[in-house]
């Protein structure tokens, strides 16, 4: 593999009289390379558990030392059953360094319901299918192949650029952290995934690009009654499930207050432009004033945009009793919240503490919470990030977004590194299926990638 890249990066060279190729053109030479990176990635089922990504971490860094990387800046390090991924191309300043992350692990796939063996990568009509070639493996292939490249064109940054992979974001985080320890100093992070271009659904023409500048808090929480129970035959008030029929009613009737911060205003006033109609004019109003609570009433009524404009709490789960002739012993609903950045899980659990209004209720985190996150909005991340973007798409916006869902950016937030989810792919929404069955992403989007992370990279390192 080493062979044929070094070949072909030398034809090309030689081709243009001993200039260097240009961005395209090497992009168009090292795909076939890059397609056989991310059919190995696909094949290494890397999800928790399988005790996989140590293999993958180690072919990773067998690549990036064959593409002309020093073995002491190539670092593999175990973490439990999985493991993370350090290389560094060293700047000529002494500025921050810039961090560009993915993760290498993926969620299961159950090959009995798949149409393919999902760990198979395999290309069909325009689209490339397997476990993880939206989520993320196409993403991590891209920065592994961008790095080597930088590399092989003898390109000196002027501070230290760092490929960072992480081995368990879909589970735990613990590499995650190991690696935000490592660079506590960066000046920030780019994920491969989160944010990235949208393509409408029709007419498949770009709408708008993200750059996901925050995130909001999962958290768990169990609300619990107990009663002393008994023979059903003798009924006592002190119920635990009517208690808790209560307390359900008082979350389903709570709203959390609206709020915004500078992300969700942007991305809001952009969307609002594009979205038709009344939900369309909230989100403008909402942008323009936070305290509009005709709008916010709105955007509220919308179960895709709710989330956009304040923290969200909803019962998923329920269980209680233990006979059906006994009184029951205890009741518990799981009530899930999504916390929006600026607001702490342990307020959250205040809140709820005082909408059910009963000294009875125990109210419990389900499990240890990180603080809900957010990065400034940095023009040099933005501008960037759109000089990369405007190579493919001249002149398309460029915005920064929230999203409801989680990736590594928390872990780096948390620990004081703004952190920025810039993925290079444009898909349709609900298009990819990351995460379920037949998972897809369209076979030009791993080129994109290529020519994508080489503009932003190179651009990033020269500041
Ligand atoms: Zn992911």
């Amino acid at each position: 593999m080493k062979t044929s890249y070094m070949v072909c990066a030398m034809t090309a060279a030689l081709a243009l009289g001993g200039m260097q190729a240009t961005w395209a053109e090497t992009t168009a030479q090292i795909l076939p390379q890059t397609m056989d990176m991310l059919k190995y990635a696909i094949s290494v089922p890397t999800y928790h558990g399988n005790g996989q990504v140590p293999k993958l971490a180690e072919y990773f860094a067998g690549k990036l030392r064959a593409g002309g990387f020093p073995a002491a800046d190539v670092q593999v390090i175990p973490v439990g059953e999985t493991a993370a991924l350090i290389a560094r191309i060293h700047g000529t300043g002494n500025g921050k360094p810039v961090v560009a992350t993915g993760h290498m692990d993926v969620v299961p796939a159950n090959p009995k319901d798949w149409q393919r063996d999902p760990f198979k990568m395999v290309e069909e009509d325009g689209y490339i299918f397997g476990r993880g070639v939206a989520d993320m493996k196409t993403g991590t292939v891209a920065l592994v192949q961008t790095f080597i490249r930088l590399k092989q064109e003898g390109y000196k940054p002027k501070r230290d650029l760092i490929l960072a992979l992480s081995g368990d974001e879909e589970r735990g985080e613990i590499s995650t952290r190991e690696l935000a320890k490592r660079f506590p100093n960066a000046e920030f992070v780019l994920i491969a995934e989160g944010g990235g271009g949208t393509l409408d659904p029709t007419t498949g023409k770009p709408t708008l690009f993200e750059v996901q500048a925050g995130e909001k808090t999962y958290a768990d929480f169990q609300v619990t009654y107990t009663s002393p129970g008994g023979h059903s035959s003798e009924p006592s008030p002190d119920n635990a499930i009517y208690h808790l029929a209560k307390a359900i009613d008082r979350i389903a009737a709570y709203k959390f207050p609206p709020m915004s911060n500078e992300i969700t205003r942007a991305s809001l006033a952009a969307l609002g432009q594009r979205t038709p109609g009344a939900i369309g004019e909230a989100m403008q109003a909402f942008a323009k004033n936070p305290h509009d609570a005709q709008a916010a009433a709105v955007i509220a009524a919308d179960p895709a945009y709710v989330g956009q404009i304040g923290t969200t709490c909803v019962a998923t789960m329920l269980a209680g009793g233990h006979a059906p002739n006994a009184l029951p012993q205890s009741a518990s609903v799981t009530v899930n919240c999504r916390i929006f950045p600026g607001t702490t899980p342990a307020q959250v659990r205040d809140t709820l503490v005082k909408v059910i209004d009963d000294p009875k209720a125990q109210v419990s985190a389900a499990r240890p919470l990180l603080g809900p996150s957010a990065s400034p909005i940095r023009k040099d991340v933005m501008d960037a990030v759109a000089r990369a973007v405007h190579q493919r798409y001249p002149k398309l916006d460029v915005v920064p977004s929230m999203a409801s869902f989680a990736t590594d950016g928390k872990v780096y937030r948390a620990a004081g590194i703004d952190a920025y989810g810039v993925a290079a792919q444009f898909t349709k929404p609900n298009d990819t299926f990351m995460h379920g069955l037949n998972e897809r992403l369209p076979v030009s989007e791993v080129a994109a990638s290529l020519d994508y992370w080489h503009t932003l990279l190179k651009d990033v390192g020269s500041k």
